[in-house]
């Protein structure tokens, strides 16, 4: 049966361990690349990817592997590493029946290496652990493989020790990927159940799902329903990705590829779903996946109003590939028409803002993000508010509830009383510590979201001097004194500006906004008074003070190409303006809280 020989998995790893370097290396080995065409991070297309060397989304691509006359089909599935993309994984894990767990052997075990090992156990995948850099000499393989084969009850002197970056043992992984991951199982003439895992958005051919067949077949011509959204299309194409999509006739029980089928309507579909045959349908869909709560929420609206269209659809296509991106309008009295948007987390956020400007060539702000808070209300019942210009009035509400985490930091062990300290100004508190061995341990902290969605990670890598790793999962809710602070322009409230703080946190954050937006708006025809208020009470203050300014004063007549520039670069300025009542306030006055807490 053409399902022996198929081999579906993933690599999994702490992020910079060498996923996608390894990635490189199998598919160099098994010749799935012309060599002309190789080059690093071969699957990481996306040129944001490339710019910051991170994966982001996951990757599929089909390697063919000859052993003793035997031919294999090894689909691999590259995943992203950092903790706001977790979500990427489990999607790609579902699609799997095994993972390579990749530890850097200069590293050890980090914070990523155990929740993706833990998704990997949760998606029940036969997991083979390697140690990758072992070319280093700070490399300890022996003792990092004591530690892992302990971990996941795998004989330490089994692990393969390989260089990612200089080949050394990569054949052994092949081995391993063929002789330890099971074949997939499934029926090829059972009912059609195909689960996506991914899908993106094609201006010509509508969306392409990727999917792996769990069993039945697809083949062109088929009537196919979408089972959460009943929506039925005919397919058009089925295929496998060899870094282009590769039509086929038919896609059997186990396989991997994806399938067009026209579709442009992009809210039939939806990620973790499952396609049937329209006309013999299965009975039930495949378990899908967990819906995916955004952590931190932020307002994007565009800076011209004429993009709000634009925006909307941007959104929508950028939701099809990233299904953890939720979005609903909202309006704001400074900012006008917009969207409510819900993310992982702040690099999430960035990377969306980079997508949308540079993908969707869509200008916009985004406001400064806040979690989403639990409102009880005086009649008893609560409300969801994760945008602080709805907080209702505080004679409204008895009380307010902020999300926490369970955090887990990983750190050496020197750099415990540092990271401890920056715990207790986070609000955090101390669960216990525990040694992974004689030199590295894990620290568990409670701690309010709202407090390390900013700057705790920089904090926490200057901290333990890029050693130290956090990875962290949500923890319910807790009641704190928190109160709403609105930041006024010439005594009007902006919206946009304003936040949901912890009252002993307020007074210093306000001094601090004052002075950050004193900097940063531009002086105007008019002194520009900005305040810091609670409830209507002021506690803090800076001014802007009024200046004439008349660009072409300065250019003593004459040069009249040089006067046009100045006023073509005095429009961009504008451009990148937002007015407020009669203000002015630079794109970055928004985010200039990022930079605060
Ligand atoms: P990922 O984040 O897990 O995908 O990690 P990458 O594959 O992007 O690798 C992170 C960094 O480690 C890159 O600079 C690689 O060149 C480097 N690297 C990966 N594997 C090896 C290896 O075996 N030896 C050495 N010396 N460097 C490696
Ligand atoms: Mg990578």
């Amino acid at each position: 049966k053409i399902e022996d020989n198929i081999r579906n998995f993933s690599i999994i790893a702490h992020i910079d361990h060498g996923k996608s370097t390894l990635a490189d290396r199998l598919i160099e080995l098994t010749k799935t690349v012309a060599e002309k065409d190789m080059q690093n991070q071969l699957l990481d297309d996306m040129d944001l990817e490339r710019e910051r060397g991170i994966t982001i989304k996951a990757h599929a691509i089909r390697l063919l592997y000859e052993r003793n006359g035997e031919q294999y089909i090894l689909n691999m599935i590259d995943t992203p590493g950092h903790v706001d993309f977790s979500y990427e994984v489990s999607r790609s894990l579902a699609a799997c029946e095994g993972a390579i767990l990749v530890v850097d052997a200069t590293q050890g075990i980090q914070a990523q290496t155990l929740s993706n090992l833990y998704l990997a156990i949760e998606n029940d995948l036969t997991i083979i652990p390697v140690l990758n850099k072992v070319d280093l000499p700070s490399a300890n393989p022996d003792h990092v493989a004591q530690l892992v084969g302990d971990l996941l009850g795998y004989d330490p002197d089994k692990i393969p020790r390989i260089s990612a970056k200089t080949g050394i043992n990569i054949p052994e992984v092949l081995d391993r990927i063929v002789d330890e991951i099971p074949a997939p199982k499934g029926d090829a003439s059972a009912k059609l159940q195909a689960l996506i895992f991914d899908s993106m958005y094609d201006t010509y051919r509508g969306v392409i799902n990727d999917i792996r067949i769990m069993n039945g077949t697809l083949r062109p011509g088929m009537e196919i329903q979408l089972m959460a959204s009943g929506a039925t299309y005919t397919v058009t194409e089925v295929g496998t990705f060899t870094m282009k999509r590769n039509p086929r006739k038919e896609l059997t029980a186990g396989m991997v590829g994806y399938v067009l089928a026209n579709v442009k309507t992009i809210s039939d579909v939806k990620i973790g779903d499952t396609i049937t045959d329209a006309n013999d349908p299965a009975e039930n869909p495949l378990p899908g996946y967990k819906d995916i709560q955004p952590m931190i929420y932020s307002g994007i609206y565009p800076i011209d109003p004429e993009d709000y269209k634009n925006l909307r659809e941007a959104l929508e296509k950028l939701k099809l590939n990233d299904s953890a991106l939720q979005w609903e309008p909202e309006t704001s009295d400074a900012l006008g028409f917009g969207f409510r948007t819900g993310f992982l987390g702040l690099l999430h956020m960035e990377i969306v803002q980079e997508r949308l400007d540079r993908e969707f060539n869509v200008n916009i702000i985004t406001t400064v993000p806040n979690v989403e808070y639990h409102v009880y209300l005086t009649g008893g019942e609560m409300i969801k508010v994760s945008s602080p210009s709805r907080l209702p009035d505080a004679s409204r509400y008895e009380r307010i509830e902020e999300p926490y985490v369970k955090a887990q930091i990983f750190t050496p062990k020197e750099y415990v009383g540092g990271l401890m300290k920056l715990c207790e100004e986070k609000r955090g508190e101390f669960e216990n510590m525990e040694y992974i061995d004689e030199t590295k341990v894990i620290l568990k902290y409670d701690l309010p979201l709202a407090e390390i969605m900013f700057d705790f990670y920089d904090k926490l890598k200057s901290i333990s001097r890029g050693y130290g790793g956090l990875d962290y999962a949500p923890n319910g809710y807790r009641a704190n004194n928190l109160v709403k602070l609105d930041i006024l322009l010439n005594g009007d409230p902006v919206d946009a500006f304003s936040v949901i703080i912890h009252r002993d946190k307020s007074a210093s954050y306000a001094n601090a906004i004052c002075v950050r937006l004193k900097d940063l708006i531009p002086r105007q025809q008019f002194d520009v008074a900005i305040q810091g208020a609670i409830g209507g009470k002021i506690i803090s203050r800076s001014t802007v003070k009024a200046v004439r300014k008349d660009v072409l004063a300065k250019c003593y007549g004459g040069d009249i190409t040089r006067k046009r520039k100045l006023l073509e670069k005095q429009k961009e300025g504008k451009k990148r303006m937002k007015s407020i009542g009669t203000v002015e306030v630079p794109q970055k006055a928004f985010l200039a809280v990022l930079s605060l807490s």
